[in-house]
């Protein structure tokens, strides 16, 4: 693996942002890829270019905003509310599709740059209910993507069972706990760092945060 070069699916939040970290480490060249789909908080692009610029990235944008053409919602206009979802329905932050879309366009990009390992922080344990956040879905795309272009892509998901505190946990192994916690934006409200501390991004957060510091020494498998 070492030797190999990854694509990191990069968005400038935590999640990411700890999955390049991981990158970082485990191969020998990476380049990161973020998504442009006229996020409600364009300073999300902005993040993610300076961080890959900061960590020496070389860093692909690319326009999706079809994603928003296709499926207006919470996470892309700042008229519609971010609500929770209720009695198993999904959250209106739910896109279909988009990690369908973001990680075979990143399939694609792999393919161009001759990237053999496709990185992305989507994580089961935390489950809002995305469909394609699972384990199974992942697994599945991955063959999909090698029977589409003939190839032997790995498609990693370090976060995949691991909960926020233990995300946190992971960062600080990488030895950029801080860097997480004071350059990225989760929040929905377009805070950077700690947040608004009241959208549902930041109470997510702030409680894995919160478990991590309370007690260090919890394990990741
Ligand atoms: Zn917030």
């Amino acid at each position: 693996m070492k030797n190999d070069k990854a694509i990191v699916v990069f968005s400038g939040g935590q999640d990411s942002t700890t999955c390049l970290f991981w990158a970082l480490k485990n191969f020998k060249e990476v380049e990161a890829v973020t998504f442009d789909y006229n996020q409600r908080h364009r300073l999300e692009i902005e993040v993610a270019k300076d961080i890959a610029k900061e960590l020496g990235v070389r860093h692909h944008i690319l326009d999706m905003s079809l994603l928003n053409q296709l499926t207006p919602n919470a996470l892309t206009r700042d008229d519609i509310e971010v609500k929770a979802g209720e009695d198993g329905e999904l959250p209106n932050t739910f896109v279909p599709g988009r990690n369908l879309l973001f990680l075979s366009f990143a399939g694609v990009l792999a393919s161009q740059v001759g990237a053999k390992h496709i990185i992305t922080g989507v994580c089961e344990t935390d489950f809002s209910g995305y469909p394609d956040c699972r384990d199974i879905f992942v697994k599945s795309l991955n063959v999909t993507l090698n029977l589409s272009m003939d190839q032997t892509f790995v498609i990693h998901t370090p976060l995949m069972w691991i909960n926020k505190a233990q995300t946190w946990k992971l960062a600080d192994e990488l030895g950029a706990l801080d860097f997480v916690r004071e350059r990225t934006l989760t929040c929905y409200n377009g805070m950077i760092a700690d947040g608004c501390g009241e959208c549902p991004a930041c109470l997510l957060r702030k409680a894995g945060l919160d478990q991590y510091l309370d007690s260090p020494k919890e394990g990741i498998e």
